[in-house]
């Protein structure tokens, strides 16, 4: 018969970074500043909070970061379509002067 594994060697990988530290990978570009970043070992995960300090990906941070995600694209989405809108306003202008 076989065993199964199913205990989840979460103990090593957190010696692992109590030893050696943390390994973090960006693992999400929230806005220019605000990323996600979850360690390599144990699943640790951080995020950038307002003062550009790292800090632990609380649920709350979580559902901030999903916010200012959702501002930043629809800004990034406005700010293209008001670059085309301002120049065909800027060519209608001209071209009534
Ligand atoms: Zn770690």
């Amino acid at each position: 018969m076989k065993k199964t594994t199913t205990n989840k060697p979460s103990l090593i990988p957190k010696m692992y970074c109590n030893l050696f530290g943390h390994d973090y990978q960006v693992t999400k570009k929230v806005t220019y500043h605000v990323k996600e970043y979850t360690c390599r070992h144990c699943r640790k995960e951080l995020t950038t909070n307002s003062n550009g300090r790292l800090i632990e990906l609380t649920p709350k941070f979580r559902e901030i970061n999903a916010i200012l995600e959702r501002i930043h694209n629809s800004r990034m989405e406005r700010l293209k379509r008001k670059a085309v809108t301002s120049s065909i306003y800027r060519q209608v202008v001209q071209s009534c002067e």
